[in-house]
């Protein structure tokens, strides 16, 4: 029987459409960038939309053709969100790299990706031009300046300047609309184990993350919001706020390369930023700042914090000492990067403080458009009691259905349906509250028993001496894997091993407390800002536990 089609006007859901609503319904509001010059650069949604229309003119001058990848190696700026919306918008794809990655590891990704376009940064310039006698898809390097400051010399043949380009067009151009599902942009996962793989999100894709991902129990984004992302435009698309914000006709404050303390707080100051998203790692140092120089937030009202676990005691210091509401999210490359988000149900308004951080402290619900289930190493569904912990799979219109240039399918069947299977290990409960006990390839196997290394990290973190923590396996001859802690005190802090395990007790069961303490004076780091647990596992892996 045929269906009764719905008598709608047929708009494919197309990401210049965002920037084409804000230039209209928000044309005056601010974009406000702090730039790799030094200076604060002000202008509007509606200066962006123009900029973005003469940027789509200069790449289709210099050859680009649908489907043709821009790469950027650049900060969050109003540069960077004009190739956004230029690349997309006109049907290229703009393909975010993240600088901080090895530069074999970059060249590599380009080439994977076959960028056609390389635009950067000031800062990246020394790193091109190292890189470029190896970037044999780019035919056009752009550096992200206006003419003031272009290098009097440069081993870069045919550099090309951002601003220049730009000027040089009218501006007389309409989006074009295409099928929604065409790419749009590319994001490389940072790749731990074996080469990155690329996720290609389409129109369609961003599109339906944006609305979502602006609703209330989500990042909730509004018109009256001053939102400053943290998070890299080069980390899966800054978890999708250039759009959300240009979906709501929110201001946008863009830091740039100074995401120190000092630089940030004064940024947030300054601007009246009232929303912000980020890595647990950079709110370590902007609330070091903060708490060292007795200063307060005056309009940030609202956070949130993904990427790696957020360790309740910074959820606790963010909201009781200074009045920002954390909201722990939990997502991936492979996801858009939205999944699920601590946000309280009506049920819960009664509970007390307590059982309330309780829940905030897990990684939270999915929002519509995401469905996930818990499974056992059968593939079969268990159960949301809070207890049972399995791999975590996921669904979704935003979620990957494969890897760019890859054959294989990284998806599982479970009745009849495919699933993307995260790599992490997770419980959820009846109100559907998910946590992540770790990543599979990091959990602490202890005489057959599971240990969360987040659990302990999260123990450790609470210790007023205590700057960062990592609980990595080490090799136990009786039980396979004890956890090891690796720590980095506080500047000045006085702790010793026994203190700091001491501090476990009652807090954690006995048979879960870490074997050792190892402190150093680094923790190291993945380019997005994670513990870089692989390395230290590497690092440790002759530590002899005691006893
Ligand atoms: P990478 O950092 O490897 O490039 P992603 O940013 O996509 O890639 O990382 C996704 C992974 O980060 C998730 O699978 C999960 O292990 C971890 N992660 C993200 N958010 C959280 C969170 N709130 N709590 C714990 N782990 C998280």
């Amino acid at each position: 029987m045929a269906h009764l089609m719905g008598q709608m006007m047929e708009m494919p859901l197309m990401i210049s459409s965002l920037i084409k609503h804000a230039a209209r319904h928000s044309a005056d509001t601010e974009i406000v960038s702090k730039r790799t010059e030094g200076d604060i650069h002000r202008y509007t949604y509606k200066d962006c939309e123009l900029r973005a229309r003469k940027l789509a003119q200069a790449f289709a001058r210099l050859g680009c053709e649908a489907g043709d990848r821009v790469g950027t190696l650049a900060w969050n700026g109003y540069r960077h969100l004009e190739i956004y919306y230029a690349a997309s918008g006109s049907a290229l794809v703009c393909h975010t790299i993240n600088p901080r990655l090895f530069p074999e590891q970059i060249v590599w990704i380009v080439e994977d990706a076959k960028d056609r376009v390389l635009c950067f940064d000031l800062t990246f310039l020394p790193l091109v031009e190292k890189i470029a006698p190896m970037l044999k898809s780019v035919k056009h390097f752009v550096l992200m300046t206006d003419r003031a400051h272009m290098p009097a010399a440069s081993s870069l043949k045919g550099l090309l300047c951002y601003d220049e380009l730009v000027e040089a067009e009218n501006g007389n151009y309409a989006w074009p609309e295409f099928d929604e599902s065409t790419a749009s942009s590319i994001c490389y996962t940072s790749g731990t184990t074996g080469n990155p793989k690329g996720a290609v999100y389409s129109h369609r894709s961003t599109l339906l993350h944006a609305y979502a991902s602006a609703l209330p129990d989500a990042l909730g984004c509004s018109a009256a919001d001053t939102i400053l992302p943290v998070v890299p435009m080069f980390h899966v698309n800054a978890w999708g706020l250039p759009y959300s914000a240009a979906l709501v006709g929110a201001k946008l404050v863009m830091p740039g390369p100074h995401l120190d303390g000092k630089s940030l707080h004064e940024l947030f100051e300054n601007e009246k930023v009232t929303f912000s998203a980020g890595v647990p790692t950079v709110w370590l140092g902007l609330i070091n700042y903060v708490k060292q120089n007795d200063l307060k937030f005056s309009t940030f009202k609202r956070t949130v914090i993904g990427g790696s676990a957020c360790p309740p005691s910074m959820l606790r210091t963010l909201q009781d000492e200074f009045g920002v509401e954390v909201i722990h999210a939990w997502g991936m490359t492979e996801m858009s990067p939205l999944g699920t988000l601590a946000k309280l149900k009506g049920k819960h308004v009664s509970l007390s403080k307590e059982a309330k951080e309780r829940l905030q402290f897990t990684q939270g619900r999915v929002v519509y458009g995401v469905d996930m289930l818990i499974l056992d190493d059968d593939n079969k569904p268990l159960p949301w009691d809070g207890k049972a912990s399995g791999n975590l799979v996921v669904r979704g219109p935003w979620v990957i259905a494969s890897y760019f240039q890859r054959d294989e399918s990284p998806l599982v069947k479970v009745d009849g349906l495919d699933w993307f299977p995260t790599g992490d290990v997770a419980t959820i409960d009846a109100d559907g509250f998910m946590q992540i006990t770790d990543r599979s390839k990091d959990v602490i196997k202890s005489g057959g028993e599971w240990i969360s290394s987040i659990d302990l990290e999260n123990i450790a973190m609470a210790h007023p001496a205590v700057h960062e923590a990592a609980a990595i396996a080490c090799r136990h001859p009786k039980w396979d894997e004890r956890p090891l802690l690796v720590v980095v005190k506080k500047p000045g802090a006085e702790l010793s091993r026994e203190e700091l395990l001491g501090f476990f007790e009652g807090r954690i069961a006995k048979w879960q407390i870490p074997d050792d303490v190892a402190f150093v004076s680094e923790i190291p780091h993945t380019a997005t800002g994670k513990i870089q647990k692989l390395k230290l596992r590497e690092t440790f892996k002759d530590h002899q536990l005691p006893g």
